[in-house]
């Protein structure tokens, strides 16, 4: 762990500049609670300057051939091969996630990478000839203009990655506003995409906070605006967005379920609960937050759920055999420690219970890090805060109900619908429960359902705000809108003017 402290700053057009706001944020490694440096935090002029470079980029970008755009990202691609460790190891030492996860974040941020390069197949468009005699019609789809990326702390490769490469790939020019948590890996992307042949402007960086985010969301030039985050906050973006005349998608909270049913192979459910729950320390959108088992199944699955979360192995990130690392800040800390208390006091029962895990036993130099173990409660209810809200932690919450039908109608009655899984052996039971479950993303026997590059990643209810899903043909129509041309030639226009509708001929 470094003790120098360096100066995380914005990429405009080009190259980076420290900007002239006066105001930053410490940035911290959680595993050792030392502040390792100090991110700026743009003002309006910043985010401004990022458009104007975007702006000014766009009318080349945008008519270079797919092809060559989809070169670009090719060369990125095996750039991001190359360097795919240092950008773990940067995840590692802002966000805290182990490693081995991190370099799982990183690969299905390649794999959209991947999907992009082939952007000319994608942009290929219709073509009907003949719609009527001499007359040919056909679809082509156009890049936005300037559009802008506003990402969490979570998954600071991974999520920028669901924007950018297709929003390029397409066409547009970007502005990327990573969260002010994490934000070192953000650079790293700016320097490999130049390094790849990207003109300056394409991509830029803006660091900050809510002032970066209000003037990206207000600004004229900005035609969509890609928002990952907590629910308020894509709630206020996405309507915010719109009333300014924005192409807005806006990815919110959730409480994923995972429905455990009595005909489940009772190991393969606690691996995948352990693994959901605590993988990433919880804070994951598509975390497994809330166990529902079903019949008589608690009997036999909780006390190897409750030996499997004792024996948790919670170390540094950079030790290979951590199965989870440390929260990622102190006031997430403070936050999850406020949601067990009011598991206690609702009469929860605390089988597992996180904060007794002492700091120093997670390696050396950990004792001041943001440290605790996986909770588990047992007999929550629907009425209970830790049920309700989401947590984004390593809390594990169960609920007992009697059958499938009851399950469906607990998971339908959140107001998240971002992931869910079922666990069974029972193929009639899975397709039922895939037909009736109102939430966007689904696993059977899958604990983290998250769809591949080509299927597009999103949720239902307050967990996405918006019409269209993140990458994967959904990506592409929502950073292109649809251009329709119909054309003939003199030779087949016929003399007199038209006054009725004209049909085909
Ligand atoms: P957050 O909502 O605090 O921050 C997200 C982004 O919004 C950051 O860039 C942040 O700087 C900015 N922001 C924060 N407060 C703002 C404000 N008042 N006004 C304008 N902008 C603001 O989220 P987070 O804590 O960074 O990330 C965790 C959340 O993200 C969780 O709720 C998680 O479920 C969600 N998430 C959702 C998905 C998904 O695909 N649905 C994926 C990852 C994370």
């Amino acid at each position: 762990m470094s003790s120098i402290q360096h100066a995380i700053e914005h990429y405009i057009g080009g190259r980076r500049t420290a900007g002239a706001s006066g105001r930053s944020q410490e940035v911290t490694n959680p595993a050792s609670g030392q502040v390792t440096g100090h991110v700026a935090l743009a003002g309006v002029a910043e985010v401004n300057a990022a458009v104007a470079a975007a702006a000014a980029a766009f009318p080349a970008w945008a008519g270079t051939p797919p092809i060559r755009r989809a070169r670009v990202l090719f060369r990125f691609l095996e750039l991001l091969n190359r360097d795919k460790d240092a950008l773990a190891h940067a995840i590692t030492a802002e966000h805290g996630k182990v490693f081995t996860d991190a370099q799982g974040e990183v690969a299905r941020g390649i794999d959209i990478v991947e999907f992009a390069c082939g952007v000319p197949q994608l942009l290929k468009g219709d073509y009907t000839a003949q719609v009527s005699t001499g007359m040919d019609n056909w679809t082509l789809r156009q890049p936005l203009g300037v559009v802008a990326g506003i990402t969490p702390f979570n998954f600071p490769v991974m999520v920028p990655m669901w924007m950018f490469p297709v929003a390029l790939a397409t066409g547009n020019t970007f502005v990327l506003k990573p969260s002010p948590t994490d934000p070192g890996p953000s650079l790293m992307i700016a320097d490999l995409l130049k390094e790849a042949g990207l003109p300056d402007g394409v991509f830029n960086v803006v660091q900050g906070d809510k002032v970066a985010v209000d003037a990206l969301v207000g600004h004229p030039d900005v035609r969509a605006l890609s928002f990952v985050g907590s629910t308020p906050i894509a709630s206020y973006i996405y309507e915010t967005g719109a009333h300014h005349g924005k192409r807005v998608q806006a990815l919110g909270g959730a409480k994923n379920h995972m429905v455990v049913m009595p005909d489940a192979d009772i190991e393969q459910a606690v691996d995948a609960l352990i693994g959901a729950a605590y993988g990433s320390a919880g804070e994951r959108c598509m975390a497994i937050s809330v166990a529902v088992l079903v019949g008589d199944v608690a009997e036999r699955l909780m006390p190897r759920l409750v030996e499997r979360a004792r024996s948790l192995k919670v170390l540094d990130g950079e030790n290979l055999a951590a199965e989870m690392g440390p929260i990622v800040t102190r006031a997430a800390h403070a936050r999850i420690t406020g949601y067990i208390e009011r598991g206690v006091a609702e009469g929860a029962k605390l089988l597992v219970d996180g904060r007794d895990f002492d700091p120093a036993s997670a390696g050396p130099g950990c004792a001041g890090g943001f440290w605790m173990g996986g909770t588990l409660f047992d007999h929550v209810t629907p009425e209970m805060t830790i049920y309700k809200e989401e947590i984004f932690g390593p809390v594990l919450s169960c609920v007992r109900v009697k059958d499938m039908a009851e399950a469906v109608r607990l998971i339908n009655a959140h107001e998240f619908g971002n992931g869910v899984s079922c666990f069974t052996r029972d193929g009639n039971a899975a397709r039922e429960f895939g037909q009736q479950i109102e939430v966007g993303m689904v696993g059977i026997n899958v604990p983290i359902p998250v769809p591949m590059a080509w299927h597009g990643f999103g949720g239902w209810k307050r967990s996405l705000f918006g019409d269209m899903h993140a990458y994967g043909e959904e990506g592409v129509r929502f950073y292109t809108k649809q251009k329709s041309i119909m054309q003939r030639w003199p030779e087949s226009i016929e003399k007199g003017a038209e006054f009725v509708m004209p049909t085909a001929k």
